[in-house]
């Protein structure tokens, strides 16, 4: 079983895929023709599960080419309906679909905990010995976020579980949701792999972020999809730093300018080896001299074999970021090879 945690610019989108040409898809990233590259590279005919964890673009922009391209050959289709999902054109999508009888209003479901705020199980396969579960939104915070104008808050967090491993894709979760989820473990939730929430950026006060990682999830490898060039400032140090000190190994799918000063230099570094996803190895924009689509981890691969998890290339990875931190020409520590966040760097919030 692999999983893609792919490198879509600033979005996210994670891809398992599984034996017999079958996949679960979670979030589609902004456009979707990097999954749907992906998805036929696999040979995937069948798609078991699409999860749109909540309505950003940034998430489910993807969805409906998706949705157009796996015609009567998915599932079911799990998403939050909050304030803006009507609005989408995912949902846009979905209704033409319903309308032309491609799709039942019975393969629709909503991302939410049960009634009695027990997770609830997406998709089992046992031949894989895989359990994917919805741990949040409860279905009073999805009913509640009708109202509200922030889909980040109820975005759902999924889990994965083959046999003793976990991987946790969190969204755009907030930290009031992680705590839901930790006040109802009543533990911490130790994964092997975090597709880290909201692109490594603001999610909570940052005594808040410090207790999320280390004490609501603590994972082995953060996985942080962002993009070079974006508006916001992910991924935020303070977010890395927690990461960092929580014990993870973190790969980011592209590098940004609070990593690396000369872009450009990196990208001859890093170029030649992401020929799946967003990143390029050529400097294509003359126009506006921003530094666009650089790799960092690129789309990251990880192995799921037996009671192992494997993080393909991460050792090429490593090397990368060491070269990083030595040469002079390209200035600066990377934000994950910073132990503490210096208090000069704050990130303005996003
Ligand atoms: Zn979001
Ligand atoms: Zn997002």
């Amino acid at each position: 079983m692999k999983l893609y945690c792919l490198d879509v610019g600033q979005g996210t989108c994670n891809v398992l895929v599984l034996r017999g040409g079958r996949a679960v898809v979670v979030d589609c990233g902004p456009r979707g023709e990097e999954v749907l590259t992906l998805l036929k590279r696999c040979r995937v005919q069948y798609i078991e599960r699409l999860i749109v964890s909540h309505n950003d673009s940034d998430h489910s922009g993807g969805a409906a080419a998706v949705l157009t391209a796996y015609r009567k050959a998915i599932g079911k289709v799990w998403f939050v309906k909050d304030s803006r999902f009507f609005g989408t054109p995912f949902w846009g999508k979905i209704e033409e679909e319903i309308n032309q009888h491609h799709l039942r209003k019975d393969q629709l479901v909503r991302l939410e905990l049960d009634e009695d705020n027990q997770p609830r199980q997406i998709y089992a396969d046992r031949s894989e010995q895989l359990l994917l579960k919805v741990l949040a939104p409860t279905y009073y915070d999805n009913l509640d976020s009708l109202s509200k104008k922030a889909p980040n808050s109820t975005s759902g967090i999924v889990v994965l579980e083959k046999g003793e491993r976990c991987v946790v894709f969190a969204g755009g979760a907030g930290y009031a949701e992680w705590q839901g989820v930790y006040e109802a473990r009543k533990a911490t939730l130790h994964c092997d792999v975090l597709a880290v929430p909201h692109h490594g950026g603001k999610v909570g006060k940052e005594k808040e972020v410090a207790r999320l990682y280390g004490d609501a999830v603590s994972p082995r490898y953060a996985v942080i999809s962002v993009g070079t060039e974006n508006r916001y400032s992910h991924p935020r140090e303070d977010v890395v730093c927690a990461l960092v000190e929580a014990g993870a190994s973190v790969l980011c799918t592209q590098i940004t300018r609070r990593c690396c000063g000369n872009l450009e230099t990196f990208r001859r570094e890093a170029s030649g080896r992401f020929d799946l996803g967003r990143s390029e190895s050529q400097w294509a924009d003359g126009r506006s001299g921003d530094s666009q689509h650089v790799a960092c981890a690129g789309t990251v691969v990880i192995r799921l074999v037996g009671n192992r998890v494997i993080v393909e290339r991460s050792r090429e990875h490593r090397r990368l970021i060491n070269v990083l931190s030595t040469k002079t020409d390209l200035r600066g520590q990377p934000l994950c090879r910073r132990t503490t966040a210096s208090p000069q760097s704050k990130n303005p919030t996003p």
